[in-house]
């Protein structure tokens, strides 16, 4: 059975490479009837931030990544956070020590630093110096000697022992067979000195107990494969499949990056973007279904049937909030009446506690007229938000009128035009757009007017704006009297 996992280090917010990490390794997951586990990788202390697992695992509740296995749901493998673990992470390190895979290192921060800048003024790649590399291990300090530095309470860390002169060798699902040389693998620390493994040392042993078939992660793991792949092999342990996900760039192909736009989800979430667009934008960063597929809006559902490892590509992905934008509207297009109303009656109540309306509130906070708003608008809308704020007139009496627009529309008859046709509909029985229609028409027509001397100044009296949906089905929606309200408002 297919098992894989998102393991996020709670350090503060959701980036949105890390939901896409966490979608993939669900997709992959789902596809293959397997599970998809959260682990929480805090084994870094200084950097752990109150709140943060808890949000993360809320996000990806919110985009409808569900786990099967969390440190809130729990499962047959836990715990799932890290620093409940910490005596697993010791009895592996022990076995490793005993083995002579792992040694332990007194050297101080001040002299690693030393010897780090020497090696980068010789040109070369730091790494430790072996300084207290035991004879055991080919080194050159007595076992004595680190008996004594220990019972004198010395701090200490334990490295690994990379084998010289070997090769390690992997093949990525999307990158294919990746080689690389001992030489170039540091003796990476594995338990630090106040007792809690690195990420490392965590990780592989983590993956391998609770059985991940598939490790899929960004692109900036890859320089850790081959310390993971020794851990695996000293202890005997088949090593699971892995795929490196590309990058994600900024529109000019720089690294992501906070500075050209919001990386958090949660930006995304407060600006109004739906789950379903956020989740489909996230899949197409380094997925595309291929061969000639013109689709571009996919469900969930959908992303589950059709995601394969073997389509997503190597090179890295622009993050492009175009297409957030251009995919939010299609599900504005397309979303059921009825669940736009559950996000907007609460923007609306919260509107209503500020703002004064002159309209009937049973009548505006009601499903029949929110339905008819939601029809009319939800071309035009680029957020579910907007449905309430890009044209409050349905909803609140305009506050101004765009100036420009009067300048532009007015006569000096137009005025006397309105207060005749006010009496017209107000003797209209049935307000609907068809009939405003009929009537405007007959009414301009006999004057050797257009419809438009009416057209313009009727909308910006009883919108503001000079810009909107279909002006009879604007005023339908409205309603008679607030209509007439407007109007007479306008021209006192
Ligand atoms: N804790 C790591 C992170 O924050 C996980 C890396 C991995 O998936 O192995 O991304």
């Amino acid at each position: 059975r297919v098992r894989t996992r998102f393991a996020p280090s709670p350090t503060g917010y959701l980036h949105v490479g890390g939901l896409r990490t966490a979608l993939y390794n669900y997709l992959f997951a789902k596809k293959m009837d397997g599970d998809f586990i959260i682990r929480i990788e805090d084994t870094d202390q200084t950097r752990k931030v109150e709140g943060a697992e808890k949000n993360l695992i809320r996000m990806l509740e919110w985009a409808g990544i569900i786990a099967d296995e969390s440190p809130e749901r729990g499962g047959n493998f836990g715990p799932y956070v890290q620093s409940e673990r910490l005596d697993i992470y010791k009895s592996y390190c022990d076995q490793l020590l005993e083995d002579n895979h792992a040694y332990y290192c007194f050297a101080t921060s001040e002299e690693l630093e030393e010897n780090r800048q020497l090696q980068l003024k010789q040109g070369l790649q730091p790494k430790y110096n072996r300084k207290w590399l035991p004879e055991e291990l080919g080194g050159s300090v007595p076992a004595s000697e680190i008996r004594k530095k220990l019972d004198a309470g010395d701090p200490y860390v334990i490295r690994m022992k990379v084998p010289d002169y070997v090769s390690v060798w992997f093949e990525d699902i999307i990158r294919g067979p990746i080689e690389f040389d001992s030489a170039t693998i540091d003796d990476q620390v594995l338990m630090k000195s106040d007792g809690f493994p690195t990420y490392h040392f965590a990780s592989v042993i983590d993956d391998h107990l609770m059985e991940f078939t598939h490790i899929i992660r960004g692109e900036e793991w890859l320089p850790s494969m081959p310390k993971h792949l020794l851990l695996y092999e000293f202890f005997g342990w088949e090593p699971p499949k892995v795929a490196h996900l590309p990058l994600l760039l900024n529109p000019d192909r720089s690294k992501l990056s906070k500075r050209q736009g919001d990386v958090a989800v949660e930006d995304y979430v407060r600006k109004g973007y739906s789950s379903d667009a956020i989740i489909n934008f996230v899949a197409m960063l380094g997925w595309n279904e291929g061969e000639g597929s013109e689709q571009e809006v996919y469900s969930m559902q959908d992303l589950i049937e059709k995601f394969s490892l073997e389509r997503v590509g190597k090179a890295g992905a622009v993050f492009n909030v175009d297409k957030l934008n251009w995919l939010e509207k299609q599900y504005i297009k397309q979303r059921p009446a009825e669940k736009i109303l559950g996000v907007i009656k609460p923007i609306l109540a919260a509107e209503l506690e500020q703002r004064v309306s002159l309209m009937p509130l049973e009548v505006i906070t009601g499903d029949e007229y929110l339905k008819k708003v939601i029809e009319l608008m939800r071309e035009r809308v680029g957020f579910e938000h907007e449905f309430v704020t890009f044209s409050p007139y349905f909803f609140f009496e305009p506050d101004s009128y765009d100036e420009e627009a009067v300048k532009k529309r007015w006569t000096a008859d137009t005025n006397e035009l309105l207060r005749e046709f006010t009496d017209i509909l107000y003797a209209l029985e049935s307000f609907s757009a068809e009939n405003i229609e009929v009537k405007l028409k007959e009414f301009v027509a006999p004057k050797g007017l257009k419809a438009a001397a009416l057209i313009h100044p009727l909308r910006i009296l009883a919108s503001g704006v000079s810009f909107g949906p279909s002006l009879y089905h604007m005023l339908e929606v409205l309603g008679k009297e607030t209509v007439l309200r407007r109007i007479l408002k306008g021209i006192e």
